[in-house]
């Protein structure tokens, strides 16, 4: 069974707090109607470890406003007080040998119906192997992903992801780690935690968010990326026998990175991902800060001050294993 981390600290209330203090009341409408929106931010160490780049913090920021915006909740932090928010929870929690997400969250914490909302940032952050993603088996799902016109999949909020515990939960049955959600109209979304990205006569294909994805900045990486190489990047609907079809597969998303996909239902996919592989190594050297690449911006954090901090407050090494899911 899956043991989520503690960490030491979190970001609550405007300050850096113990763990146990990071709690909300039960008449708040983040727990009486789950009205919460959220981000998930990357970290990783450069190559040689000198140096801990956050990945596309602005662009994170931009998103947790806009389903903020959605749901009729203020924001009550701009961009500076943010970042350096995230920046003073890394410097205590981040350890050389790991890389961190970060969980940056709005939860309403008093208000009515819309009326009188006021939210809470609140940070939490977790660490994270350094390798790359292993591949997964996936299957399609019978849950479907809302509609924009229930749910909107464009808002990153907490109850859009009660259809993806769902699916979840029904792929585990089945042998899969992570499931594909069609929308309204039987076509492909996205999977629970991460997009979907397909190769077929050499093309990487993605759904566009209007087929019920997130807006999502790993897609947008790509989609960079692929033009750098010469490789032809297109949104378009993709039906669920195309993934059975597909020369290759691949999730994307800020924690699932550029998982490959391996099996998707009953059909085995070649071993090989020319395409998606050299995707993936320009991806993995732009984070790493092997070779920048344009739309990769990583918002860098001082080693000495991760080193001090990081010693002095003796946080516990944390398993491999005991990774947080969005
Ligand atoms: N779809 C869903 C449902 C997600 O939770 C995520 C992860 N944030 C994504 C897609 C990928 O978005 P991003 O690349 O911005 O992380």
């Amino acid at each position: 069974m899956a043991q989520l981390q503690k960490p030491k600290w979190v970001y609550m209330r405007g300050e850096i707090r113990q763990w146990d203090e990071a709690t909300l009341h039960i008449s708040s409408e983040a727990v009486t109607r789950g009205l919460a929106v959220f981000e998930g931010v990357k970290g990783y160490w450069n190559a040689n470890s000198t140096e801990f780049g956050m990945l596309a913090v602005p662009r994170h920021f931009a998103r947790l406003r806009r389903s903020a915006k959605l749901l009729h909740i203020p924001c009550p932090v701009g961009y500076e007080e943010f970042e350096q928010a995230c920046h003073s929870l890394i410097r205590l929690l981040s350890q050389p040998d790991r890389d961190m997400w970060l969980r940056p969250t709005l939860y309403v914490v008093e208000g009515h119906w819309g009326e009188g909302t006021v939210a809470d940032l609140v940070l939490t952050a977790y660490h994270q192997d350094k390798a790359p993603p292993k591949p997964i088996d996936v299957g399609v799902s019978t849950w479907r992903r809302s509609s924009d016109n229930s749910i909107s999949p464009r808002i990153k909020t907490n109850s859009n992801y009660q259809v993806a515990r769902l699916a979840r939960i029904e792929g585990r049955g089945r042998g899969y780690s992570e499931m594909v959600l069609l929308n309204q109209w039987g076509r492909v979304a996205e999977a629970t935690g991460a997009c979907i990205l397909m190769v077929r006569d050499g093309k990487v294909v993605t759904p566009p968010p209007s087929e019920g994805r997130l807006e999502s900045i790993t897609v947008e990486i790509v989609a960079t990326i692929c033009a750098l190489l010469n490789i032809d990047f297109v949104e378009r609907p993709i039906d669920r026998t195309e993934l059975y079809l597909a020369d290759e597969l691949s999730l994307a998303g800020t924690l699932a990175e550029l998982t490959p996909i391996r099996r998707i239902d009953d059909y085995v996919l070649a071993g090989d991902s020319p395409i998606l592989n050299k995707v993936r190594i320009k991806f993995w050297n732009a984070v790493r800060g092997i070779e920048p690449c344009p739309d990769v911006d990583l918002s860098t954090i001082t080693p000495a001050a991760v080193d001090s901090l990081s010693c002095s407050m003796s946080v516990p090494l944390a398993s491999p294993n005991d990774l947080p899911d969005h």
